[in-house]
């Protein structure tokens, strides 16, 4: 791992909210990690620095995105600012966005998402999966959080850790719930305590997994 990759650091603007992009020179689904939309939260955001600047690009097929959740709430290390930005995408909601003049500080990181999943969506031919990376307040073992659809059961039993069903049932408005109504994948995994290196740990060792369940990366001999 890169030690001084490992720093609770956002470096952008709304313009960049796109950290990392690569794209391999075989076909292959689009993967996209989405890091930080909680800004307490950045194990994610070090985890995929971590991993995507140690991927050689040979092993790449299809595309790999990593993209900052609530980039004004991770300059400032806070949950968020006005909203919490996991609560904000149900259909009534996005509606009453595409009308609004005047945004509140989460509704303005949402339109930038929104803007970013569309363009995605307009321009991609591939399977696409969508990762939501988090951590939790409280210490606990690292888990993965769906809706309870089959593209999710069958993509999470992939991976060998605990996967809580049915989040659309007890949470309102999250993001992954959202991508996942539109019909593709969607994971959030939760990777430990905040604060805790292992959190780093265990997302860094999840990002991989994904990539490689994906089929985003391949060894050499594949
Ligand atoms: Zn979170």
């Amino acid at each position: 791992m890169h030690k001084n990759l490992t720093i609770n650091r956002v470096d952008s603007d709304k313009t960049n909210r796109v950290f990392h992009h690569l794209k391999g020179t075989k076909p292959g689904a689009t993967i996209v990690f989405f890091a930080g939309i909680h800004g307490n939260e950045f194990a994610g955001v070090n985890a995929l620095n971590s991993i995507l600047s140690q991927v050689k690009h040979e092993d790449i097929c299809g595309e790999i995105y990593g993209v900052y959740g609530n980039i004004n709430a991770l300059k400032k290390k806070k949950r968020y600012l006005d909203a919490d930005l996991n609560r904000l995408w149900t259909t009534r909601r996005l509606e009453i966005l595409k009308k609004k003049k005047v945004f509140n500080n989460e509704e303005l990181e949402q339109k930038f998402l929104f803007e970013f999943i569309n363009n995605l969506l307009l321009k991609n031919t591939q399977p696409i999966y969508f990762i939501d990376l988090h951590t939790t307040s409280s210490k606990t073992l690292p888990f993965i959080t769906i809706n309870d659809a089959m593209i999710n059961r069958k993509f999470s039993s992939c991976f060998n850790i605990p996967v809580v069903l049915g989040i659309e049932e007890y949470l309102e408005g999250p993001l992954l719930s959202y991508l996942n109504t539109l019909g593709y994948v969607s994971l959030g995994f939760e990777s430990g305590q905040h604060t805790d290196p292992d959190a780093i740990k265990n997302c860094e060792a999840f990002v991989y997994l994904a990539l490689t369940n994906s089929g985003n990366l391949t060894s050499p001999d594949d």
